[in-house]
C-alpha cells in the first residue's frame, strides 16, 4: 500500500491517531500535537480523524500517588497541581465539563477516605480522569468555531471483560456496538480518552499500564479503519535500546507476530495487548516519531508482512524483571503431566508464566519477579513424587532476539554463541522454536548491557543502510 501526498488511494473513512503522555508534557505540546493533526489531514484527505488521547505525562502516576497516600491531607495539592497545569492550557477558559472532572477526583478521594481503603473500582474510575481531563482540555485547546472535533466517552464505546486494573477489551461485542451507531462516528473527527472502557455491568475498567494504545488499536479494529497512528517519543522501533546499544536502527516494517513477541519481553514501544486487534483485520500500524515533520518513511510499519531480512533479526529486547522458578528431579523432562500439573497449578493461582525451559532433569519457569513469591507458595502446594528440588533466581535476565526467518538460517544462534563466549559470557538457558519468531537467552543480570552491545555490533555492523526491515 503506497500514499502519496493528497491522493487517496483507499475507500476507508477512520484513520485512528494516538498521542502518549509524553506527547503533553509542557503547554507548547499542546500546539505540538495540532499541527502533528494537521499535518496527518494534509496527507490523508477526507478521513474521520479519531484521536486517542494519554494523561499528560506523569499524570497517572501522579494520581494513583494520591490515592494510595489518600490519609495525608497534602495530596490535595497534587490534584490541584493537575488542575492548574490543564487550566492553564486552557488559557483560564474553564468550564462546567472541566470543573465537574476534578470534582468526582476530589468526591472519589473522599469515599476513600471514608471507607478507610483503596477498593479497585474505585481505583479505576479515579485513574481514567487522567485521561478525561486530558482529551477534553485537547478538545478545547483545538476547537474553532467551525470545529469538526467531538469528545466521545471511551466508556460508551469500549466494552471490557470487567477485570479491574488490567482488563481485556470485548472485541466483538466492541465492535457491534460502535458499528451499530456508526454515524455518530461519520462526519466528524472524534477526540476519545484512552485507557479505559467499561464492562457490560457497567464498571469502569482499566486498559493495563499504557493502554491507550490498546484503546487506539480497539478503535481501529472496530471502525475498520485504514490505519492506526502511534505517536511516540521514540523514532518506531529500533534494532536495540539506544541506552544500550551503539547507534541502533530504525526497523522500517515488521511483522504482527515481531511486534507482539517484542513487546511482551521487555520492548516498552506498544502496550502488550494492542496487536491482537490489528492482527485480526489485518489493518497496518505506524509507530512514529513525534519530533519532525510527519513523515510514513520514518516511522516502524507494523502489519502482516512476514519477510526475512538478511541478518534475520530484527530486533534485540530485553528484561531484567525475571525470575527463574526451577524443579528438579531424575527424569522430570521425560515423565508425562508434570509440566501440565505444574503449570496449571501456577495458571490457576492467577500467576502469568513468560515460558517455559525443559530439559532431562528440570523445569524451569520464567515469571516475573513480581510474581515469585506466588509461584513459591503454590509450588509448594505441588507434591510429585518425581521433584526432588524446587530453587528460584532472581539475578537473571532475558534476551529475546526477533525476526522472522532466524530459527531456519544456520549460524544466527552459533554466531550469538560465539561473540558471546569471546566475551566471557555464559549463556545459562536457551529457548528457541516456542514460536516461529523468536530466540531467547538467559543470562546475568550483571553482563546484560555487555552482551547486547556484542550481540548487536556482531548482528547488524556491517550494514551501511540507516533503516533495516
Ligand atoms: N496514562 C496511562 C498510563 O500511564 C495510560 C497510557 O499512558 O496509555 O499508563
Ligand atoms: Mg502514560
Amino acid at each position: 500500500m503506497q500514499y502519496e501526498k493528497g491522493v487517496r488511494k483507499l475507500e476507508k473513512r477512520f484513520l485512528v491517531l494516538k498521542f502518549g503522555g509524553s506527547n503533553f508534557k509542557d503547554f507548547e505540546c499542546y500546539s505540538e500535537v495540532k499541527r502533528k493533526i494537521g499535518e496527518v489531514e494534509e496527507v490523508f484527505k477526507d478521513k474521520h480523524l479519531v484521536i486517542v488521547v494519554s494523561a499528560a505525562f506523569g499524570t497517572t502516576d501522579k494520581l494513583l500517588h494520591a490515592l494510595y497516600n489518600f490519609r495525608d491531607q497534602k495530596v490535595d495539592s497534587i490534584i490541584d497541581e493537575i488542575y492548574e497545569f490543564h487550566l492553564q492550557v486552557l488559557n483560564n477558559r474553564t468550564d462546567g465539563y472541566f470543573e465537574s472532572l476534578f470534582e468526582r477526583i476530589r468526591e472519589l478521594l473522599t469515599v476513600v477516605r471514608i471507607l478507610n481503603k483503596v477498593p479497585p473500582f474505585l481505583k479505576d474510575e479515579f485513574l481514567s480522569h487522567g485521561e478525561q481531563i486530558n482529551a477534553y482540555t485537547l478538545l478545547k485547546f483545538i476547537e474553532d468555531e467551525d470545529s469538526r472535533f467531538e469528545l466521545k466517552d471511551a466508556g460508551e464505546w469500549i466494552i471490557t471483560d470487567g477485570k479491574f486494573g488490567n482488563s481485556t477489551v470485548l472485541l466483538e461485542k466492541t465492535k457491534e456496538k460502535i458499528q451499530s451507531e456508526i454515524n455518530r462516528w461519520n462526519g466528524v473527527h472524534s477526540i476519545v480518552p484512552g485507557f479505559y472502557g467499561r464492562s457490560v455491568e457497567g464498571d469502569v475498567t482499566l486498559l493495563g499500564r499504557g493502554g491507550s494504545d490498546y484503546t487506539a488499536t480497539t478503535l481501529g479494529y472496530s471502525l475498520d479503519a485504514e490505519a492506526v497512528f502511534l505517536f511516540k517519543d521514540v523514532n518506531g522501533f529500533l534494532s536495540c535500546d539506544p541506552k544500550v546499544a551503539e547507534s541502533p536502527y530504525i526497523v522500517k516494517s515488521m511483522s504482527y507476530d515481531e511486534a507482539d513477541e517484542l513487546s511482551y519481553f521487555g520492548a516498552k514501544v506498544l502496550q502488550y495487548n494492542s496487536i491482537e486487534p490489528l492482527r485480526k483485520s489485518s489493518i497496518p500500524l505506524y509507530v512514529c516519531s513525534f519530533d519532525g515533520v510527519f513523515d510514513l518513511n520514518r516511522c516502524t510499519r507494523i502489519s502482516d508482512d512476514k519477510h526475512v531480512t538478511e541478518s534475520c533479526v530484527k530486533s534485540i529486547s530485553y528484561t531484567d524483571d525475571v525470575a527463574v522458578v526451577q524443579f528438579k528431579g531424575r527424569n522430570l523432562g521425560r515423565v508425562p503431566g508434570v509440566l501440565g500439573e505444574i503449570s496449571s497449578k501456577i495458571a490457576h493461582g492467577g500467576v502469568n508464566i513468560k515460558f517455559v525451559i525443559t530439559s532431562q532433569t528440570s523445569i524451569n519457569l520464567i515469571v516475573s519477579k513480581s510474581a515469585l513469591s506466588d509461584v513459591l507458595r503454590i509450588a509448594e502446594t505441588i507434591r510429585l513424587d518425581d521433584i526432588d528440588e524446587i530453587s528460584y533466581k532472581i539475578d537473571k535476565a532475558l534476551i529475546a532476539l526477533v525476526g522472522h526467518g532466524m530459527l531456519d538460517k544456520h549460524g544466527i544462534a552459533a554466531k550469538v554463541f560465539s561473540v558471546l563466549a569471546d566475551n566471557g559470557i555464559n549463556v545459562e538457558m536457551i529457548s528457541a522454536g516456542s514460536n516461529e519468531v523468536s530466540f531467547y537467552l538467559i543470562i546475568d543480570r550483571k553482563d546484560l548491557e555487555v552482551s547486547l552491545r556484542a550481540i548487536h555490533r556482531s548482528l547488524f555492523e556491517n550494514r551501511v543502510f540507516s533503516n533495516i526491515g
